[in-house]
């Protein structure tokens, strides 16, 4: 396998390099750097400068919008975009529906959702998950039930990301329940403003809000909303969802992190210690560093499969299991190098008591903030136990 860029690759690097550093929104950069939470005019902000270029569909097709790239010039951005410090894109819209729209949806819908999600104007959220449907998300029970041209949903989806600032959810919808539980389930695209929807915030271990629970009341929603047939809502799923795991990687953003943490190692404090010259440090900075390497080599190695024609296949579970518990060290590593400063305060927390008013170095706040906000990376997108399970029976063949 030959894991190198050719010498086109590396111009388009240099292309979306100077973008970044010269074109991009500043203020953006400034704000992730200080570890704030992104508002929704940030997201629509560097979105729509993404777009401006054509680029902000990166993995669509060009007919649909997208750019067309090849597998490597997604990574290669995807890495700049990383490297620059840049806000990633709001996932439910251009990683997640859209792609189910342009592959299962009619024309008529097509022409109806993809351009709002192409300018960055229409926001979208999922709705998969129950307060009893997680891990097991075929046993969904929020229902949809046919009445004429419109279908009537009663249930409640919960952690829906961003949903308080959704104009749409796509959910996944029990249309029947007399058969295996996979069948039945009904892909439905539902307008936020239908009279009958309930959000309400859910505050998340790092103080802040993006997760909601939503309820629906005797929602009706037009027939022409569904996606594909009835009771084929799974099967578009599960396409959704590999989208939604090989998009885990971010090496680029792990990359910056660990140097980060270097930097700050290497720094002497008042007294003129520094925590690099402790020997246990090091070690743990070498072993982050090294994994790094190799998360970087499976991702490659799965390029280097689709650009010979391949499918990442279960590649896909691999890379989410070790990038997502990547992730989460190296953010304990970064709480561990900035020490004292590393709990009392950081930006954007709505929990009481903790409003960020304490004195600390400015590299200190997002530490905290990233290393409580990546414990969720284990378990959204299909919980790291449910990979393993995929992995054994799947990979490893097991009984
Ligand atoms: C930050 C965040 C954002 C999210 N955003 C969204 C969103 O936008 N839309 C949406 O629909 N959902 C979203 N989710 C929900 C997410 O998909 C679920 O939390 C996830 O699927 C796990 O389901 P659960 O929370 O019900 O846990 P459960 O399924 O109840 O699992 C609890 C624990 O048991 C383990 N477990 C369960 N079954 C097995 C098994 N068979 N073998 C071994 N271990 C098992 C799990 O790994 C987990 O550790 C989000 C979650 C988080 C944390």
């Amino acid at each position: 396998m030959d894991f190198s860029f050719s010498e086109a690759d590396e111009k388009f690097r240099m292309m979306v390099r100077d973008f970044f550093e010269n074109e991009y929104p500043r203020e953006i950069v400034e704000k992730m750097a200080r570890g704030h939470s992104p508002a929704k005019e940030d997201y629509q902000h560097s979105e729509r400068a993404l777009a401006a270029k054509g680029w902000l569909a990166v993995n669509w097709p060009k007919a649909d919008g997208g750019t067309g790239w090849t597998a490597n010039q997604k990574y290669i951005f995807d890495e700049e975009l990383e490297r620059a410090g840049a806000l990633n894109v709001v996932p439910m819209g251009l990683l997640y529906v859209g792609p189910v729209i342009y592959t299962f949806g009619t024309e008529e819908q097509k022409k109806r959702w993809l351009p709002g999600i192409l300018d960055s104007t229409v926001f979208w959220a999922q709705g998969y998950s129950e307060p009893g449907s997680g891990s097991d998300l075929a046993s969904l029970q929020c229902a949809a039930a046919r009445d004429g041209d419109e279908y009537v949903v009663n249930g409640t989806k919960i952690w829906t990301s961003l949903a308080q600032h959704a104009d749409w959810i796509f959910c996944l919808l029990r249309t029947d329940n007399s058969g295996r539980k996979q069948e039945g389930i009904t892909f439905l695209c539902i307008d936020m403003t239908s009279p009958g929807i309930t959000v309400q915030p859910i505050i998340t271990i790092d103080g802040k809000h993006s997760l909601n629970s939503v309820t629906f009341e005797n929602v009706r929603v037009p027939v022409e909303n569904r996606i594909g047939e009835e009771g084929k809502g799974w099967t578009y799923a599960n396409y959704l969802l590999g989208h939604e795991r090989t998009s885990y990687a971010h090496v680029a953003g792990k990359r910056k992190q660990l140097a980060d943490i270097r930097a700050t190692a290497e720094a002497a404090d008042a007294g003129g210690a520094r925590l690099i010259d402790d020997a246990a440090f090091r070690a743990k900075l070498a072993s982050l560093e090294a994994r790094l390497d190799a998360l970087e080599l499976t991702v490659l190695r799965v390029l280097a499969t689709v650009a010979e024609g391949g499918a990442p296949g279960h590649e896909a579970s691999i890379l989410k299991v070790i990038a997502t518990e990547l992730a989460q060290d190296i953010t304990e590593l970064g709480m561990e190098a900035h020490g004292p400063y590393a709990m009392p305060a950081f930006p954007d927390s709505v929990a009481p008591g903790w409003a960020g008013n304490t004195p600390l170095p400015a590299d200190a706040a997002p530490a905290v903030a990233r290393y409580l906000g990546a414990r969720a990376q284990s378990i959204y997108g299909g919980s790291n136990e449910i990979q393993k399970n995929i992995l054994a029976k799947r990979v490893l063949g097991l009984p």
